[in-house]
């Protein structure tokens, strides 16, 4: 008896790219996530990827994280924002400039997904919470900035507890796999 021909699925996957002013920790969120830990020896001006078997909502997925690394803002972009398929911008809530900073990514991707079809999902992130009695940034702040470009707002830090970090790279992946 024949059968007929059995379509191979590629495991599905998942290109994220973190983005977000110097400092504000996107490599330790990185980090993290992959190691479960914090640490904080790694090269402040490296640029990788690195890739992550995972399964969110029961399903397998090739994570792809892009660490990226600007000095100067996002003047080339263009490496990235056709290669993602969900966006994580950063700050750090102890610091008003790298909420600031992160503006100028969230118009540079709100401009790219004005003509990018399937529009790429935004998270907004901000980070090191646990530096709450230095906070310059509102958590209603954040928010704000977050409904204004469309986009879903967390608070976490990456020296705190690994759930709530992984719980954003899984949220970033069920909003790529929506589109
Ligand atoms: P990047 O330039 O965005 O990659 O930032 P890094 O990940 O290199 O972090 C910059 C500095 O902030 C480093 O000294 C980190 O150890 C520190 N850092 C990163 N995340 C946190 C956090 O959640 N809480 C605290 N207290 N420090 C953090
Ligand atoms: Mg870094």
């Amino acid at each position: 008896m024949m059968f007929g021909k059995v379509k191979t699925c590629n495991p599905a996957e998942c290109n994220l790219v973190i983005l977000g002013v110097m400092g504000c920790g996107k490599s330790a969120l990185t980090v993290k996530f992959l190691t479960k830990r914090f640490i904080t020896e790694y090269d402040p001006n490296l640029e990788d990827v690195y890739s992550s078997e995972e399964v969110v909502d029961q399903q397998p997925v090739t994570l792809r994280v892009m660490d990226t690394c600007e000095q100067e803002g996002p003047v080339n972009s263009e490496r990235y924002l056709s290669w993602a398929n969900v966006f994580l911008v950063v700050y750090s809530i102890d610091n008003m400039e790298s909420f600031n900073g992160c503006q100028l990514y969230l118009q540079t991707l709100a401009s790219h997904n004005k003509t990018f079809r399937p529009q790429t999902p935004i998270i907004l992130l901000g980070n090191k919470k646990d530096m709450d009695r230095y906070r310059q940034v509102r958590q209603s702040d954040g928010e704000a900035l977050a409904s204004h470009f469309g986009c879903v707002f967390f608070e976490v830090s990456a020296c705190q507890d690994f759930h709530s970090v992984q719980q954003v790279f899984h949220e970033a992946v069920r909003r790529a796999r929506k589109g």
